[in-house]
């Protein structure tokens, strides 16, 4: 059959849809230039990380080795792999709620710059986020939520009340405070310094699909 010659070649290539060399892998621009290629072929329905089986898998048991990390927001509108076009092994991707930069999620992203060595984290907040209307809808009536919800609204409050009410520009706010977060600790803005790390804001567009960097101030 045809479709099972084609599946053949591409179990021969390793790495079918990573397009960065090693030297290339080293300038924290070229990981984010391929993230956002990644979502301009998503966007244009030409997807090429079709490969995701268990032989891709095994091949990466030694050692993992993301070229980008990613902290999104745990919404089920935003697969953070099908987004870029990327397949297994590719990025290191935290997310919760309203992507906010717990405790645990700057550990995992220290984890990912300085242990893995992955040269670019993009942060990206998307519209209609869930977390950041339960966070805006708090801060206006205090109602209370169930369980343990409550405990994103801390993380949120700041760009609540530079951006709030509306949700969008809370959205946008947040992915900038929590960038400016990440960038407090001194192992990142060390590597920053270095020229070994870039840390970009991003919002991703529901409707569209797109992923748009957004301006951070200069620091
Ligand atoms: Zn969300």
């Amino acid at each position: 059959m045809a479709s099972g010659t084609q599946e053949r070649v591409e179990t021969d290539d390793s790495r079918p849809t990573v397009s960065l060399n090693q030297t290339e892998k080293s300038r924290p621009e070229a990981a984010l230039d391929e993230l956002i290629a990644g979502n301009r072929r998503f966007t244009s329905g030409r997807t090429s990380s079709h490969r995701r089986d268990l032989a891709l898998l095994q091949q990466m048991m030694e050692k993992p080795e993301p070229f980008a990390a990613v902290l999104s927001c745990a919404d089920s509108r935003v697969p953070v792999e099908v987004v870029f076009d990327q397949t297994i092994g590719q990025l290191f991707v935290t997310r919760v709620a309203g992507n906010m930069v717990t405790v645990e999620i700057m550990a995992s992203l220290e984890y990912a710059a300085a242990v893995l060595g992955t040269h670019t984290i993009l942060v990206m907040g998307h519209s209609r986020c869930g977390a950041v209307t339960a966070a805006i809808q708090a801060a206006q009536n205090a109602q209370a939520v169930p369980g343990q919800i409550s405990a994103l609204f801390p993380h949120l409050e700041p760009a609540v009340k530079q951006a709030g009410p509306d949700v969008d520009a809370t959205v946008r706010a947040n992915v900038l405070l929590q960038v400016a977060r990440l960038r407090e600790s001194p192992l990142l803005a060390g590597m920053i310094e270095g020229g070994k790390l870039l840390i970009a804001a991003g919002y991703f567009d529901l409707s569209s699909g797109a992923v748009t960097l957004l301006d951070q101030p200069q620091v």
